[in-house]
């Protein structure tokens, strides 16, 4: 890792703006999942023991500019401290006098965090003047929250060019993973795609494509593919307009003679379960074809046996794998078996192994396999542009160590 980080400052009795990525799911008031506070925890209590004066900083759901009083900091600061077993102050703004006198009153190894930053347009805007504000609470700028990498706003990016900057231990280590299997991955290099659309993944397909030895593409996307390649997908979801796209990557794995997993059979239904999609029907009787053929009046909701055990032997011989879409519409039972067992294949291969995506990650949890990858991003969206290779505007604006 090339740029600045935490370890690289004297923290002791330095007021430290740290960003994280507090974005988690609420339910009636309580946090439901705190996955991404947990993920922050090895910052935050580096920082604090090293002396710091602490200042939170995070966005919560999507306010728009305006207080609202269901996406208030305060439920994540009550999780926080019940995790440090320490009290976490609150402010009821994040720029303005209160919050400079709690800032200004805080002591060596105390915390607060702020109220929500998009609670002011300005925030996502990258205002030059918000930032100007938020940079005046502290000495220091760490930026840990990978989740929000990809956007540049003031508490991310704008921020960080008014204070000595650095990487937090979670944004570190998520660049490290995600820049080492695009830059020098350890070959077999296989990335697994998956999920409902293929307009989401062809930024993705189209950088690893100068990058992998192997794929498997799966989930709906398949489908736009098989019928590129003439294949009767029956009523699955296609893309029609992708339809040119997926051809010219389809001639580039085969130039590039990169090893591809597409569907070979499938599970199909007639009506798509109801969690899913309008109109779909809770527990829709099954069949598993025989071949890629799907026949009219019918939908692909899961990779079939043979794409699975096909699968298998990809990622059996990869050294790195990247995991990126469920195979199928794993919330149903009888159509998560394919993400089931390629979760679990990638689980027991050696392969450093890669998870992110907001979909991958739930399927990850929801069988129960979580300690079981090298590495399980925290940003779905901020994973997704760092394997289409673009810029992440929050890691840029970090300084490169100097040497
Ligand atoms: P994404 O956010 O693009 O990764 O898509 C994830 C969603 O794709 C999940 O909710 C899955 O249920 C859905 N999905 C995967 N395979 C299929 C399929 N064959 N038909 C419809 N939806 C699917």
């Amino acid at each position: 890792m090339r740029k600045v980080t935490i370890e690289d400052f004297d923290l002791k009795g330095k007021r430290v703006f740290m960003r994280v990525d507090f974005n988690v799911p609420l339910k009636e008031g309580k946090v439901q999942d705190d996955t991404r506070i947990r993920a922050a925890l090895p910052s935050i209590k580096y920082a604090l023991e090293k002396g710091a004066k602490l200042i939170l900083a995070s966005h919560l759901g999507r306010p728009k500019g305006k207080v609202s009083e269901k996406l208030r900091m305060a439920p994540v600061a009550q999780r926080l401290s019940s995790l440090l077993n320490k009290e976490v102050k609150t402010t009821s703004d994040c720029i303005g006098e209160e919050v400079k006198t709690v800032v200004n009153n805080l002591k060596e190894g105390e915390v607060v965090l702020l109220e929500n930053v998009r609670f002011h347009p300005e925030e996502e805007a990258d205002d030059a003047d918000f930032s100007k504000q938020l940079a005046s609470l502290a000495d220091i700028y760490i930026n840990d929250a990978f989740g929000t990498s990809h956007r540049a706003h003031a508490s991310t990016c704008g921020i960080a060019s008014l204070l000595p900057s650095g990487v937090g231990f979670l944004m570190k280590k998520e660049v490290e993973y995600f820049s080492k299997a695009l830059e020098a991955p350890e070959r077999p290099f296989l990335t697994i795609l998956g999920g409902a659309k293929v307009s989401d993944k062809i930024g993705v397909i189209t950088n690893l494509l100068d990058k992998v030895d192997s794929l498997i593409i799966g989930g709906a996307m398949a489908y736009t593919f098989l019928k590129v390649q003439g294949i009767n997908v029956g009523n699955s979801l296609v893309e029609e307009e992708k339809k040119v796209e997926a051809e010219k990557i389809l001639k580039k794995i085969t130039e590039k003679q990169i090893k591809l997993v597409l569907p070979i059979d499938h599970i199909i239904v007639q009506e798509i379960p109801a969690c899913c999609e309008a109109g779909r029907k809770e527990g829709a009787e099954t069949k598993q074809t025989q071949d890629a053929i799907i026949p009219d009046g019918w939908k692909g909701v899961d990779i079939g046996e043979k794409t699975i055990a096909a699968a298998k032997i990809l990622i059996k011989e990869a050294k790195t794998i990247v995991w990126n879409g469920p195979m199928g519409i794993f919330e149903m039972e009888n159509s998560s078996k394919g993400t089931k067992e390629i979760a679990q294949a990638i689980a027991e291969s050696s392969a450093v192994s890669i998870v992110g995506g907001g979909d991958s990650v739930s399927a990850v949890e929801k069988f129960n396999l979580k300690g079981k990858f090298s590495h399980i991003s925290t940003g779905g969206g901020a994973s997704l542009e760092f394997l289409e290779g673009r810029e992440l505007p929050g890691v840029t604006a970090i300084p490169i160590r100097p040497r």
